[in-house]
């Protein structure tokens, strides 16, 4: 099995002090890698750098040279959420193309599957603005250059990050040949992610929103895939299978209300991974969200890495919450019938 893994020094140029998407992020999970001893397991890549024309297939032009304008100082998209630097728009684009050189690696089978380890993230960018700590939205770029340059038809996007992505959703509100599929924290920032968000016009039914309410964890995610997305994965038959993972679902994340293990991760990664198998010859590429502590954010990566290569391993040093989990039987039934699944 050969992982391809993209990152990139200069990925931490882009920081800020007391933020917490900072390049502290990445320097834990470097460390953590190393000292497992998988880096020399996985097919490190560099980024390339994603260009005009890749990033317009989602972005609007005005946004981009606004951001290649904002080059005098420090300047916030949103209050005090997003910053960007003077170089920021250039570690961005980086960024987007980390995931854009591991997509390649994948399609042209110079890996099995990859992950990309990135920031800023992206997931929150729509095409008209940055915002929730992101700046280019880095999967939806990956998945147009997907189906542009290797004419893929059906790419699927999973994201398990604990906020909804809402930017991702905007990209491919209307386009029936991108499935995406969010579990999230629900109601929380940023405010959408509803179960009747599904789509408009030729996209209806290819949006699907698990609107989770605070406290689900291993059981409630672990069913949630099993009776939603699992099934809706099979009847739409992906060619490619992009996963923006964000480890702020964990009960001990400083910043969300979720309590997902380790453990529990892990496990979605490897269903995440036999879905893959299944479906689309194991294309799949795994894109960093958010996740802001270190510790779980570290060692989450790195079960992915091990669920990417087969390995049947999990670190799991902070173990389970003490609080229970509220069901989510009614809401999965829910989403059941409105998706026509099961
Ligand atoms: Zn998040």
């Amino acid at each position: 099995m050969t992982t391809a893994y993209v990152t990139d020094p200069r990925y931490t140029e882009h920081t800020l002090e007391g933020h917490p998407e900072n390049a502290g992020r990445l320097y834990a999970i470097w460390q953590r890698l190393e000292d497992a001893g998988v880096l020399d397991d996985l097919a490190a890549l560099e980024p390339m750098m994603a260009s005009y024309n890749q990033m317009e297939a989602v972005h609007q032009r005005r946004y981009l040279e606004m951001l290649e304008m904002s080059r005098s100082g420090l300047m916030f998209l949103d209050l005090s959420d997003t910053y960007v630097l003077p170089g920021s728009f250039d570690i961005a684009r980086i960024a987007a193309g980390g995931v854009l050189r591991a997509v390649d690696a994948v399609l042209h089978s110079e890996a099995d599957n990859g992950i990309a380890v990135i920031r800023p993230p992206g997931h929150h960018a729509t095409p008209q603005w940055g915002m929730g700590f992101c700046l280019l939205n880095n999967i939806a770029i990956a998945a147009q250059y997907a189906r542009r340059v290797f004419e893929l038809e059906r790419v699927m996007i999973f994201d398990y990050d604990v906020h909804h992505g809402n930017g991702t959703q905007d990209i491919f509100y209307d386009d029936p040949d991108v499935l995406f599929i969010s579990v999230h924290q629900y109601p929380y920032y940023p405010g959408t992610g509803a179960l009747d968000e599904t789509g408009i016009g030729a996209g209806v039914g290819a949006t699907i929103n698990l609107p989770l309410r605070a406290g689900v964890g291993d059981v409630g995610y672990t069913k949630s895939f099993d009776e939603i997305v699992r099934p809706a994965a099979r009847r739409f038959a992906p060619e490619l299978l992009l996963v923006s993972v964000g480890f702020d679902a964990h009960w001990n994340d400083p910043l969300a209300g979720m309590q997902l293990t380790l453990t529990g991760y892990t496990h979605l990664a490897r269903r995440l991974v036999e879905v893959a198998d299944e479906l689309c010859h194991g294309r799949i590429v795994f894109v960093l969200e958010g996740g802001y502590n270190l510790e779980v954010l570290s060692n989450g990566v790195l079960n992915v890495c091990y669920a990417l290569l087969g390995k049947d391993k999990i670190d799991d040093p902070l173990g389970k919450p003490l609080r229970g989990e509220p069901p989510v039987d009614a809401l999965l039934d829910k989403v059941k019938q409105l998706h026509r699944l099961g």
